[in-house]
C-alpha cells in the first residue's frame, strides 16, 4: 500500500502536489487556512482536517507548501511534531531552511527542505522535467524517496538543510539576469520597426548558444586559473560593452538593467585583471573588499 501523507497548504502548488499523490493512490490528508480552498480535493478523495494540528496527527509524513517561512511557523505552532517526518516545500532562504530544520528537530521531527523547480502544471507530469532540490535529513529522504518522486523528480543536494534553498535561489537568480537581458533586448528593437515575433527565435537560439559558458566558468573557478584559454579577455569585453551602453543611449532606452554588470566588469579591469576571463567578477561579488 502507498504511504499515507499529510499536506499543509492547498494553494496553486499544494493542490497540484495533492492531486499527483491522490492520482498515484496515496492516502492524503490536507489542511488549508482558508478551508474552501481544500474543498475540490475532498471531492477527489483527500481527507480534509479541521486544524493543522489534526492534519499533522493524521500521518507520519507531513509535507508543507505554504506562502513563506513565516506561514510555516504560524501553521505548525500548535502541532505536535514528535516522530513526524517534515518535508518543507515552501520557498525560503538558506538561513530560513537551517533555522527551520533546527526548530523542527528540537520539536522531535526529522526535517527535509525542498526547493521546487517547477510550476504547478509540471507537477505529476514527469516528462515536463520538473524537479525538487532536497537537503537535510538523508534518512528521511531515502525512506520517502519513492513517495517524494511522485509529483516531480528528486535531486539530493546535501545534508545542510540550507542547500535546497541555496540551489533553488541560485538558479532563480541566474534566471533573473537572463530575463533582464531579454527585457533589454526587446526594449531596443521596440524602438524601431522590428517584428518581435521574427526577432524571438534569434534571441532564443543566441541565449542557448551562450549557456555552455557556465561549464567553462566552473572549470576556471575549480582550477583557480582565470587566464589560460581566454578567447575574449575582460578588457576587450569591457570596452565592447560601452557599445551596448552607447546604443541604449542613442536609442532612448534606459540602460538600468545593463549598467550593474558593466560597472562590475570595469571595476575588475581597473583592478588589473583585464587579461583574464570574466570569472574573476565572481570573486569581486563574494569578497567585495578583495
Ligand atoms: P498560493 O498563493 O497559491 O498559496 C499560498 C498558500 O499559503 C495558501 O494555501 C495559503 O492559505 C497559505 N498561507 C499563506 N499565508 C499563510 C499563513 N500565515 N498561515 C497558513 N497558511 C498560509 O502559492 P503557491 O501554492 O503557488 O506557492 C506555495 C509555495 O510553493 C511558495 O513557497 C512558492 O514559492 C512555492 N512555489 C510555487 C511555484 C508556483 O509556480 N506556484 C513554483 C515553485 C515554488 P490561504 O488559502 O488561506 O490563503
Amino acid at each position: 500500500s502507498r504511504t499515507a501523507l499529510t499536506l499543509l497548504g492547498t494553494g496553486a502548488m499544494g493542490t497540484a502536489l495533492a492531486r499527483a499523490w491522490l492520482a498515484a493512490g496515496h492516502p492524503v490528508t490536507v489542511w488549508n487556512r482558508t478551508p474552501a480552498r481544500a474543498g475540490a480535493l475532498a471531492a477527489e478523495g483527500a481527507a480534509v482536517a479541521a486544524t493543522a494540528a489534526d492534519a499533522v496527527a493524521a500521518s507520519r509524513l507531513v509535507v508543507v507548501c505554504l506562502l513563506d517561512d513565516a506561514s510555516v511557523g504560524e501553521a505548525l505552532e500548535h502541532a505536535d511534531l514528535t516522530g513526524r517526518d517534515l518535508v518543507n516545500l515552501t520557498t525560503g532562504t538558506p538561513a530560513e531552511g537551517r533555522t527551520r530544520a533546527a526548530w523542527a528537530e528540537s520539536r522531535g521531527a526529522r526535517f527535509l527542505d525542498g526547493g521546487i523547480m517547477a510550476v504547478p502544471p509540471m507537477i505529476g507530469a514527469p516528462e515536463s522535467g520538473g524537479y525538487v532540490f532536497y537537503s537535510g535529513s538523508r534518512a528521511l529522504f531515502e525512506e520517502h524517496r519513492g513517495t517524494l518522486a511522485v509529483p516531480a523528480g528528486t535531486r539530493w543536494v546535501g545534508a545542510d538543510p540550507g542547500f535546497a534553498a541555496l540551489h533553488d535561489v541560485a538558479l532563480l537568480s541566474a534566471m533573473s539576469g537572463l530575463f533582464a537581458g531579454i527585457t533589454h533586448a526587446f526594449a531596443l528593437i521596440r524602438r524601431e520597426d522590428v517584428d518581435p515575433v521574427g526577432f524571438a527565435p534569434l534571441l532564443a537560439s543566441w541565449l542557448t548558444a551562450m549557456t555552455p559558458a557556465a561549464h567553462r566558468t566552473a572549470e576556471q573557478l575549480a582550477s583557480g586559473d582565470y587566464t589560460t584559454g581566454v578567447v575574449s579577455n575582460l578588457a576587450m569585453q569591457s570596452a565592447g560593452n560601452t557599445t551596448l551602453l552607447r546604443t541604449a543611449e542613442e536609442q532612448g532606452v534606459s540602460p538600468e538593467l545593463l549598467t550593474p554588470y558593466t560597472a562590475l566588469m570595469a571595476r575588475r579591469v581597473a583592478d588589473g585583471h583585464g587579461d583574464e576571463d570574466g570569472v574573476g567578477m565572481i570573486d569581486l561579488l563574494v569578497r567585495p573588499g578583495a
